[in-house]
């Protein structure tokens, strides 16, 4: 599966915490994020992971683009919530794209838990199949 991780400044830590609980299993996947995100977790965990560039650079649309093309699985989008970004539209229009294709999204730790044990469980196995 094709796991893609963004996390906003101040949702960082927790992202880094959150793939050193979930390493095993997140090790055993093809993952990619947005530039420093994807530096803090690899730096943090050892996972081989993608980077594209930073959200403010465009990285949230180079994800977007692989979305579009199908190319991802998984999407674990940790936002700030209480503090909107100039990039507000990307972020609207990455969460449409999730719809547009019916790709599993967490925007919270919680949802992103449950979306990782459904991983493990092979509960998101059909998006292989429906690719195929
Ligand atoms: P970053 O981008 O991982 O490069 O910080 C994510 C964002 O803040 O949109």
């Amino acid at each position: 599966m094709n796991i893609a991780f963004i996390a906003h400044d101040s949702k960082k830590e927790l992202m880094v915490q959150f793939c050193i609980a979930y390493c095993g299993i997140l090790s055993r996947h093809s993952l990619c994020a947005t530039g420093t995100t994807g530096k803090l977790v690899s730096e943090a965990t050892g996972l081989r992971i993608q980077r594209y560039l930073s959200g403010s650079q465009g990285g949230d649309q180079q994800i977007a683009a692989r979305i579009s093309c199908n190319e991802i699985d998984l999407l674990i989008y940790f936002r700030d919530p209480l503090n909107a970004k100039s990039n507000e539209p990307n972020e609207m229009n990455l969460l449409r794209l999730c719809d547009v294709h019916n790709i599993p999204l967490a925007t919270n730790i919680a949802t992103a838990e449950a979306l990782i044990h459904a991983l493990e469980r092979g509960d998101l196995d059909w998006r292989e199949l429906v690719k195929s």
